[in-house]
């Protein structure tokens, strides 16, 4: 059967035909949205440095026409921060839309940074041992992320690791040489300085040993010669070695003394010590007598108006020298005049007179005669250092002053001023002089020291000696 072409057949024939090229046309002429970043076609999610420029261009054509204008953007990135942003584009065009989703992820991928303080290799018994000097770790992002290091200790070495939020991961190494180049510690029990008496026994008494390495030194030598029966000062020399062979040495002071031969029995003056104690007479005053006894020496003191009798009256009885200071001591008094500087002398020598029934010749002024605190009264000493020696007096100084009263009485603690009045003490002693030892019985740390510094004199030969009217006078350059 055939079938007839008819008009409505054709008019339907050219509509179907017409809507098929309708159909082809609008899928040809379907305009493209095209995303790009760094020229690379965007699929659907891309990363971003932290901090860059960062520009995504979007194009559409529509039968080869930008019509770029028609695009809309809605979202927001910032870049400054990590994180995950999303960016829509649209666009409508005649009867088409479009969208485009885009995923940006602002991503941080610069590592922290780790910083030694110190040095880069350093020396220590072991990786465990060594002394951490510091470090710091600090982020571009983060900041400063020092909490965050992990330390790994190797045989050689040790790691500092951290990672930022973003995990970046950084480290840095520091060389530890295995080594100990740290001689021990040695301490010593007991003084540094002992004090034996002659033919008496020399007691070690001990020493601890720390190594910063080894746990139990055993390698020490010890170099003693001391010989009692022989008056001297020995080195006792304490040597300790560690594994490694580093090597201390520390030393001992033995002072072997007699006793005996404290009192100067030649009448020479050269070597001879004159201690002469002022201000007193004290609660001190007595201790030092006691130590004096022991030993057989003879002293001089310079009392003033302070005390009691019965000290300068023991002063006496045991055969040292009972000299004249000042009665009141006060500079502005004594020296506001030479009646007034006379008076306030008459007045302890009554004392003294009353005490011991002598007459007391020996003085020393007050500030001694070199004194400048007298200024106020212009040319006092002058006079003074003159007219007592034309009233029969003599008047001593001193050229060793252990500064009991001065320097050493600024010192923290008692030992601390111990250690000093007997080093000026020491410093001070010479053989080839009359060494005459101003100190004063006022003071504790001098009654306390005494004894040692009258055993170091020992054992280095020195005597001991009371001024007495026939001994050689020591002066100060008057400066008033
Ligand atoms: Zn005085």
């Amino acid at each position: 059967m055939k079938e007839k072409l008819t008009v409505k057949n054709i008019i339907l024939l050219i509509i179907l035909i017409f809507l098929i090229c309708i159909f082809f046309f609008l899928l040809f002429t379907k305009p493209k949205l095209i995303l790009t970043y760094n020229n690379l076609n965007i699929d659907r999610e891309i990363n971003v440095e932290l901090n860059s420029d960062f520009n995504i261009k979007a194009s559409v054509k529509y039968l080869n026409k930008d019509m770029n204008d028609k695009i809309k953007v809605s979202g927001n990135v910032n870049v400054n921060k990590v994180g995950s942003y999303e960016l829509v584009y649209n666009v409508r065009i005649f009867i088409y839309k479009l969208q485009k989703k885009v995923k940006v992820n602002v991503v941080d991928k610069i590592p922290p940074v780790i910083t030694l303080i110190g040095n880069n290799e350093s020396n220590a018994c072991s990786t465990n041992s060594y002394i951490e000097e510091g470090y710091t770790a600090l982020d571009n992002y983060d900041g400063d992320i020092t909490d965050k290091v992990v330390i790994e200790n190797n045989i050689n070495e040790r790691i500092y690791k951290v990672k930022d939020t973003s995990n970046n991961e950084s480290s840095i190494t520091r060389k530890i040489n295995i080594t100990d180049v740290e001689g021990p510690t040695i301490k010593l029990k007991g003084s540094e300085n002992v004090y034996v008496v002659q033919n008496g026994t020399y007691k070690e008494s001990g020493y601890e040993i720390v190594d910063n390495c080894d746990s139990n030194i055993t390698n020490i030598k010890i170099d003693n010669n001391v010989d009692t029966t022989k008056v001297g000062v020995y080195e006792i020399s304490y040597t300790a070695s560690d594994s490694s062979n580093n090597q201390t040495t520390i030393k001992r002071y033995v002072y072997v003394y007699n006793p005996d031969t404290a009192a100067n029995m030649s009448g020479s003056e050269k070597g001879v010590i004159y201690l002469t104690f002022d201000d007193g007479p004290s609660t001190y005053t007595s201790k030092i007598l006691d130590v004096l006894k022991k030993y057989n020496i003879k002293a001089t003191f310079f009392v003033t108006s302070n005390g009691s009798d019965k000290l300068i009256k023991r002063e006496f009885d045991e055969g040292h020298t009972v000299a004249l200071h000042t009665s009141t001591h006060s500079y502005k008094k004594v020296y506001a005049s030479v009646d007034d500087y006379f008076k306030d002398l008459d007045k302890v020598k009554t004392r003294v007179k009353n005490i011991t029934q002598m007459d007391a010749t020996i003085i020393r002024f007050p500030g001694g005669s070199s004194n400048t605190v007298s200024k106020f009264n212009k040319g006092i000493m002058t006079i003074l250092t003159n007219e007592v020696l034309n009233r029969g007096y003599h008047y001593f100084d001193w050229n060793i002053s252990v500064e009991d009263a001065g320097s050493c009485a600024s010192k923290k603690s008692a030992s601390e001023k111990e250690k000093c009045i007997y080093n000026n003490f020491v410093k001070g002693l010479s053989k080839n002089k009359m060494n005459v030892v101003l100190m004063h019985d006022i003071k504790s740390y001098t009654a306390d020291k005494l004894e040692d510094m009258i055993k170091y004199a020992l054992s280095k030969n020195y005597t001991f000696d009371k001024i007495t009217m026939d001994t050689t006078q020591i002066h100060h350059k008057v400066n008033n």
